[in-house]
């Protein structure tokens, strides 16, 4: 079976989760609306189902290969990225003057959702594209602007984000790449980069890369890092591509999973292509300064959110994707008596463990999906609603929330791949099925850009104690909020959701006093919780999310010719959810206010 975008989930989730009329309603977002967002998704469903999603298997087959410096794509990746550009999709949220659609991110969201769950591999081109065109938008002089963006957005040329050096993974502060000032006011940039995501390929005329270096002379640590881009190929002022730039790639990793995607080590300025002036060409990659000296960290994290946002998006993704599979299977496998009695064995989906299993797939996806697409939207009120004050406080709550949609969603993605192995039992073992893939595909998602351990530092560092936890306590204030309204519902399920929100909400409020009592006392003991913070804030957030679309779905249901059996089981979903993820948010709490002596507990010799 191939990929069936989600439609009605997703559509739900738009309307209700991010409340998708209020975003059409901020100025410059008026085309933003449900309607056009229905018409977008179902051409974006139909693209990516019949283009790209039949690649993703045989892309896994078939891994891109590198000979002389060149990197072959897998095969029928360069005619789809080309329909895929064609067809605008590369453009949808970036800006009509640039070539792009002007929808909001979060209309596109969804599509990107789509993309990833299509093909993991072959969407971390767009993937880096976007998040190089926005960091060329805020940092980017106009004239870089003008020179780059446009072919970016039409999907002519794609992005890639250098980070890491073989002695700078989680660390930045010691990225040693030079860039030595020429007197035309560029700059040679000498260094090798590892691990590029699509650092080569011939999908794209040219690649702009925006590269992490230190400017001779500069100060150590993060604050004397500069952010350069070094085209593959020179750009003249008319557009039109020159000379190769002295970048190439000296080799490929071979990789548990996303096969497809080229995984590049990049030598700069080691002279394979000398360039300069005609008689005068030297080594040393030609690149420009973008935004300020020493300012590079600060503006590639513009590039790092997005990405940071649109991985946790293709968690949510290979989840779906994963889930299909195993749907399908579960429907299919005959396999042992019905354990309450039948006349011969049963599809598996009769055993009341499989559909555990199922449910904590669906559950987990929605509720990911949900807070992404909220995330979404307080993304689009940060840079679009007319009150100052709202844009702060959308934009304070956008990048509380960006650690949490990426971590959390991340390894959320491992543990649903893995139960959809699970079902598939031995079959789920051996590739031919494909849900080996997912698996592997997801394995990467909490270790590249920011593993889970820096994301959740980012949450108890940046986003928790810097505000004195007042974003954290906004968002604890509007879950006890959804509290009441369920309380005030009738039913079993809003009582018990209620309940089970409530005990995970002040789970996460114990947790966010300690870690702001704690901070400046044994800071030690709130870095030991870090990642178990995260965890339990992502649960109780999608928890949250699951309770508010429980609530939507009880009103939908008064309609009249609604669709039913989908209401119900958002209902019905949501109660799982809370019996059985959202139990698990006391425990987690615990484990952060009590368990940090645990954690330390061992001296460095007696591991063993
Ligand atoms: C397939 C793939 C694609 C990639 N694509 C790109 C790309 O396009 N561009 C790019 O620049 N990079 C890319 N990367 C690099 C990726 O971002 C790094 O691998 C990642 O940031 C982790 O760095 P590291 O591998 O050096 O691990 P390390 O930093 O050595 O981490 C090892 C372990 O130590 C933990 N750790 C490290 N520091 C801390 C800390 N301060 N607190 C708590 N725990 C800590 C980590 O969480 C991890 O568990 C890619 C990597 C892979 C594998």
């Amino acid at each position: 079976m191939s990929y069936r975008a989600p439609l009605n989930e997703m559509l739900f989730t738009l309307r209700h989760a991010a409340a998708i009329d209020t975003i059409a309603a901020l100025p410059g977002l008026e085309d933003s609306n449900f309607e056009t967002a229905q018409a977008v998704l179902e051409e974006c469903a139909r693209f990516n189902s019949e283009v790209i999603a039949p690649l993703n298997h045989p892309g896994d087959l078939e891994p891109a290969t590198l000979a002389n410096g060149e990197v072959t794509t897998s095969p029928g990746f360069r005619a789809a990225f080309e329909q895929f550009g064609a067809a605008g999709w590369q453009g949808i949220q970036h800006s009509l003057e640039h070539g792009g659609q002007g929808l909001a991110k979060l209309v596109a969201t969804p599509c990107m959702e789509m993309l990833h769950a299509s093909n993991m591999s072959f969407a971390l081109a767009p993937l880096l594209t976007d998040g190089a065109i926005e960091a060329l938008m805020v940092a980017g002089s106009e004239e870089q602007q003008a020179r780059f963006v446009p072919n970016m957005v039409a999907g002519k040329w794609t992005g890639t984000m250098n980070l890491t050096e073989s002695q700078a993974g989680s660390d930045l502060a010691v990225v040693r790449t030079r860039a030595v000032p020429q007197a035309d006011g560029s700059y040679r940039i000498f260094g090798e980069k590892i691990f590029i995501t699509y650092g080569e390929h011939d999908l794209a005329e040219n690649i702009v890369h925006l590269v992490l270096a230190r400017i001779e002379g500069a100060p150590p640590g993060v604050r004397g890092i500069s952010l350069f881009v070094v085209p593959k190929f020179m750009v003249h002022g008319d557009g039109s591509l020159g000379e190769r730039n002295d970048v190439w790639c000296a080799s490929l990793e071979h990789k548990l999973g996303i096969k497809a995607s080229p995984t590049a080590v990049l030598l700069f300025g080691d002279g394979k292509f000398p360039v300069g002036e005609a008689g005068a060409e030297a080594a040393g990659a030609i690149g420009y300064l973008v935004g300020k000296e020493n300012r590079g960290l600060e503006h590639m994290f513009v590039m790092m959110n997005a990405a940071r946002f649109a991985v946790g998006l293709q968690g949510v993704a290979v989840s779906d994707r994963a889930y299909q599979k195993a749907l399908g299977y579960a429907r299919e496998r005959t396999q042992s008596r019905d354990v309450a009695g039948s006349s011969g064995p049963v599809t598996i989906i009769h055993h009341p463990d499989v559909r555990r299993m199922l449910m904590t797939m669906k559950a987990g996806t929605e509720a990911m999906r949900a807070l992404a697409y909220f995330a979404a939207a307080s993304s689009d009120r940060a840079a679009h609603a007319a009150d100052g004050d709202e844009r702060a406080q959308s934009q304070a709550l956008y990048e509380y929330l960006v650690p949490i949609v990426k971590g959390w969603s991340t390894e959320m993605a491992v543990e649903i791949a893995s139960l959809g192995v699970q079902i598939h039992g031995g079959m789920g073992f051996v590739e031919e099925t494909g849900a080996a893939q997912y698996y592997r595909d997801a394995r990467i998602l909490p270790i590249y850009e920011g593993t889970t351990a820096i994301q959740a530092n980012d949450l108890v560092g940046r986003k928790t104690v810097r505000d004195g936890g007042a974003t954290a306590r906004a968002v604890i204030a509007a879950i006890r909020a959804t509290e009441e309204e369920l309380g005030a519902r009738n039913g079993e399920h809003f009582a018990v959701i209620g309940e089970r929100l409530g005990a995970g909400r002040a789970a996460l409020e114990a947790v966010v006093d300690f870690v702001l009592q704690e901070f400046n006392n044994d800071v030690r003991s709130v870095f030991a919780g870090s990642v178990p913070y995260l965890r339990l804030a992502g649960i109780v957030l999608g928890g949250w999310q699951m309770a508010r679309a429980a609530l939507a779905a009880d009103e939908e249901l008064l309609g009249d010719g609604v669709d039913q059996g989908f209401l119900t089981a958002k209902i019905a979903t949501a109660r799982f959810y809370a019996d059985h993820l959202l139990t698990q948010a006391p425990g987690l709490g615990t484990a952060v206010v009590a368990g940090a002596a645990g954690v330390l507990a061992l001296t460095e010799e007696q591991f063993g």
